[in-house]
Order: structure tokens, then sequence, then C-alpha cells
């Protein structure tokens, strides 16, 4: 009988949906993945997906009264479709994205009793997601429980910017307790800096932004491929104008809603993370794609102040730089839409960018015209093979026995 292929389990698991693959235990085995798939709708019509690295597309399960079914019973059928359908495939670890690490995690973890206590004492500070992503690492505890697991943060990667720069102007002792920026979306611009010597070992070793452009958004300043500034802070709501996420605001506003509107923490949660944004500003759609291809006035004045306010905060961050060498663009919007880039560097051509309208609209890698002060990349980001890699060190660096997880109260 041919031996088990070993494979790290990489899970992101969010309040409606679980987004898996598995990822050869050992870099020499590549870093394609073996299947990637997800479970989307949880709480109204779950659906389940995935696809196999050969391109198979892997047959749906119906499921009956979907809605009521809570997570743990998606993970359940996530390790016996990983069972039945890759009988070839023996489980090496599991890898999670966890959202916040706080101050104290610089970089992943391997789970035991007292990493996991530390990071249930961070869920206030990320209570959307945070207990999504511990719920994930108990669920697989309960049925694996010799399964090594190992946290990765999206906050970890920042833990680089200066100690000054994470505090906001409030009472000091604030900052103590927590408050203060963390800033996000830490695997992906790991992954890019990571990349970018392949690309320009100028600006990789020199000053880079980075601009993730999904459904959430994000800027990050890197020095020598190190994060000196997010434009996401304490929580993921800050900086830029997002799919559904209000992005910069006064903090008088709110103020304002509790006073006036009578809104509570519940009612400005919902409206702050899911009705503003492009969503909230056209009332058509969070969806870039969508408002693209919208002729309402609406839909073009929520791209433009899009497109504003990501230019104003990359030419803050040059300030804080002193300069750029790279600008480089990633994630959903980021990599497939050369007419949101063009708008964007429009907006910054007195910082001496300009891009080569050819390259840029065929999506190659490098997009700046020759002529242009900084050069201008689109390089794919990829968060799962970031947790892939990170569990595999932290597997090589710790043995692969499993943690002591006994005596932790968690079955
Ligand atoms: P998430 O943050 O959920 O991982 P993605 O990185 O997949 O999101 O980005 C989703 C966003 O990318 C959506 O706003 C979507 O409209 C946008 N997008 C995807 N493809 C294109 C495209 N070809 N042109 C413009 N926007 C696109």
């Amino acid at each position: 009988m041919s031996e088990k292929q070993r494979a790290i389990l990489v899970l992101n698991a969010g309040s409606s949906s679980i987004k898996l693959s598995l990822f050869p235990e050992f870099a020499e085995g590549g870093d394609t993945p073996l299947v990637q798939g997800m479970i989307e709708g949880i709480g109204t019509a779950p659906r389940f997906a995935a696809t196999l690295a050969n391109g198979t597309e892997c047959d749906p399960p119906a499921w009956d009264g979907g809605a009521e079914l809570g997570h743990d019973s998606f993970y359940a059928f996530l390790l016996d479709w990983i069972g039945e359908h890759l009988p070839g495939i023996e489980l090496a670890a599991a890898g999670h994205r966890v959202v916040h690490g706080g101050t104290g995690f610089e970089k992943p973890q391997l789970v035991d009793k007292t990493v996991l206590a530390t990071l249930e004492s961070l869920v206030p500070l990320a209570p959307l997601h945070q207990p999504h992503n511990l719920s994930a690492i108990r669920a697989l505890q309960k049925r694996k429980a010799d399964l090594p697991q190992v946290a990765c943060f999206d906050t970890a990667f920042h833990r680089s910017i200066p100690e000054l720069d994470q505090l906001y102007g409030l009472p000091r002792d604030l900052a103590q307790e927590g408050l203060r920026r963390y800033g996000f979306h830490g695997l992906s611009y790991e992954f890019i800096a990571g990349a970018l010597p392949n690309y320009d070992t100028f600006a990789a070793t020199g000053r880079a932004i980075v601009a993730h452009l999904g459904n959430g958004a994000s800027l990050c300043a890197l020095r020598n491929g190190r994060s000196q500034a997010c434009t996401m802070g304490f929580s993921t709501l800050d900086g830029l104008i997002m799919g559904t996420r209000c992005g910069s605001l006064d903090p008088g506003v709110l103020l304002y809603l509790m006073r006036e509107k009578g809104m509570d923490a519940d009612a400005l949660e919902h409206m702050l993370y899911r009705q503003s944004g492009l969503l909230g500003l056209s009332g058509i759609s969070s969806d870039m794609r969508a408002l693209l291809g919208s002729s309402k006035a609406e839909a073009r004045e929520s791209v433009s102040l899009f497109c504003d306010r990501v230019a104003q905060k990359i030419a803050a961050l040059v300030a804080m730089l002193g300069g750029l060498d790279a600008l480089v663009f990633t994630a959903g919007i980021g990599e497939r839409s050369p007419e949101i880039r063009h708008a964007i560097v429009r907006r910054l051509n007195w910082l001496g960018i300009v891009v080569d309208e050819a390259a840029n609209a065929e999506g190659r890698a490098r997009i700046s015209a020759t002529e242009s002060n900084v050069a201008v990349w689109v390089i794919p980001t990829n968060e799962e093979l970031m947790i892939a890699r990170h569990s595999r060190a932290v597997l090589a660096a710790s043995g692969t026995a499993a943690p002591d997880m006994t005596a932790s109260g968690l079955a």
C-alpha cells in the first residue's frame, strides 16, 4: 500500500464562511494547494464548493435545514469530507488565520492551552472575527486532539510599527489596556514583503507602499520589508473606504449617532461594518465590479471617493516614509482592476508616478512607465500559502508532537 501524503490544512474561518486549503507538509512538495474549498452562507443557506489541484470540481453536498447548522457541524463535515474524498491524504497539522494576536504575539504560535487562553482574552478587541477563528481551533481539537495547530495572526507583521505610532491621541493609560493601533491584513503584507525581492530588489530594501484592495482594504508602508504603518488601526474599520466598512471616521459622528439617533453599540457596529463603505455610499453594491459596471451617478461617485481616499492615504504614508520607491497593488481590486489602478495613480502623478497604460491594461507585473520616479507593481497575494509556510516553519521548529491541551478546560 502506498504511503499517505501528509498535508497542512489551512483554515480561514469567518461568521458566514469557512475557507479551507490543503498544502503539502514540506516546501519540497510545492506551494500549489492540493485542494481549495469554501463553505459559504453559514446561518442562511450553506453551500460547499471545492476544487482539486487537477482542476476537478467536487460535488457539493445538500444540507437539509442548513440554516440551523452551527460552525461545529461544518468542521465535522470538512474533516469527514477530506477523509472520504482525499483518502491518500493524512493531516500533518492545521494552520489558522487568527485576526488578533494582541501586542504579545509577533510570530505564529503553536496553539497550546496557554496560547489559546491568551487568544480568548483578545476577543473583546476583535469580537466579530476572533471567536470564529478560535472556534475552528477548538472544533479541530475536539475531533483530532493530537493534530498540531498553528495560529497565524493578521496583526503580527505590524508589530514592527514604531511604538509611538501605535498610540492614539487619547489618555495614555488606555493604550496599556490595548487601545492602540494594531494594523491588519498582516499575512497578505508579509507575503508581498517576501515576494517583493523577486520583483524589485531596490524597493525591497527601501520604501514601499502595498495597497491591499479587496472587500476589506488597507495600505501598509514598508521599509526594508518591515511594516512601518497600516491604515487599519485598533480595528479593521479604520483607513480606506471598503466594501461595507466606513474607513476613517470623525469620532464625533459616533457621539452624534448615539445621542441624536439613540444608536447603541450593536446598531453602530452593524452600520459601520456592514452597511457603510461602497455599499452605503452607492446604495447599489459593495462589489467594485458592480459599481464599475453601473452608469448611475452614485456608483461613479463612490468609486471616485474610494480612489480619492486611497491616493490621500498613500500620500500620507509617503510623507511618513520620506519618499517612495515602489507602490504595489494586490487583492481582488488591486490585482484585477486596471481602471482603479489607473485612477489611483493618476491622483499621484505629482509624485512623479506614471503608469504604462498598455502594461496596466494587460495586467503585467510592472505597470509603471520607464520615466516613472516610482515603480508600480501588481503582485498577487496569497494569505493561505503564507499560513501554510508559517505552519511548516512552526512544525519544523517544534517537532511535530501535538502540544499539551489537557486540563485546559477545552473539552
Ligand atoms: P476579500 O477581501 O473578501 O478577500 P477580494 O480580495 O476577493 O476580497 O476582493 C473582492 C473585491 O474585488 C470585490 O469588490 C470585487 O468586485 C473586486 N474585483 C474582483 N475582480 C475585479 C475586477 N475584474 N475588476 C474590478 N474589481 C474586481
